[in-house]
């Protein structure tokens, strides 16, 4: 995919003129942490734990979904009905302790050197997340210092409807006060696609985990790379096409 071509597109579809960039949008679980084999390993055990059918590839086609939406999709298919409150509350309680039962994970190879990128050429990273962990902003500045404003994130507290409504982007964009044609997001899940797209602003997508290109692809990616690390390795490249792009007459 040829960036300038990609951008063009983007252009045309939203009606812009050009990308004046001022921020970076960046999802969490899985583009800032290699934590996705944790999510995915933890819904699986507790739903196959359940007695409910399911692949532990699916709960990647979930990432960015809220817990109790996972878990209503999962009770309307296995038994025809929606999940209770009372049995979305005790099922996403299972699965968050089989989640912190499990080793904590690493942040993702090339994310703290995009991120200092991001910050070095005068643009806000700005967190975009559906995670509600209470240690959540601690953890990020142990991880990346000196990087995140917590006026600007948005997190499980602040969001009703989740990924794939395009909510949690319009959200970061207006903390920060700018515009859709003013970032790019960071997203490695087709559903974060789906709202980065919705929301009307670049959406780049890495590609971290087990599914086919194509998946997010079919979200409405328009750019999409391989891991952060090619993302830091593309970044200058991606600035200055951003400059220099404008939409054709
Ligand atoms: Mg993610």
């Amino acid at each position: 995919m040829i960036l300038e071509t990609a951008i063009q597109k983007y252009l045309e579809r939203n009606g812009y003129e050009r990308i004046s960039l001022k921020a970076v949008l960046f999802d969490m679980d899985g583009v800032l942490y290699d934590s996705m084999k944790n999510h995915a390993g933890a819904w699986y055990k507790t739903i196959c734990g359940l007695g409910i059918d399911c692949t532990p590839e699916e709960f990647y086609m979930h990432e960015g979904r809220t817990g109790a939406g996972t878990i209503d999709i999962l009770f309307r298919r296995m038994y025809g009905r929606p999940a209770t409150e009372e049995e979305k509350q005790k099922v996403y309680q299972m699965k968050a302790e089989n989640f912190n039962a499990m080793a904590k994970p690493e942040c993702m190879p090339g994310a703290y050197r995009l991120l200092c990128q991001v910050k070095a050429a005068g643009l806000q990273p700005v967190l975009v997340t559906g995670s509600g962990q209470v240690s959540l902003i601690d953890r990020l500045n142990r991880s990346f210092p000196g990087i995140f404003d917590s006026r600007y994130m948005v997190t499980a507290f602040d969001v009703k409807l989740g990924k794939p409504h395009p909510e949690p982007y319009l959200m970061g964009l207006s903390k920060y006060g700018i515009r859709p044609d003013e970032a790019f997001v960071v997203e490695n899940a087709p559903l974060g696609v789906e709202a980065g797209s919705a929301a009307g602003i670049f959406t780049v997508a890495v590609n971290t985990g087990p599914l086919p290109d194509n998946v997010l692809l079919d979200a409405g990616a328009d750019y999409l790379l391989s891991s952060m690390t090619k993302l830091s390795e593309e970044f200058p490249a991606i600035m200055q096409a951003m400059q220099e792009t404008k939409r054709k007459k």
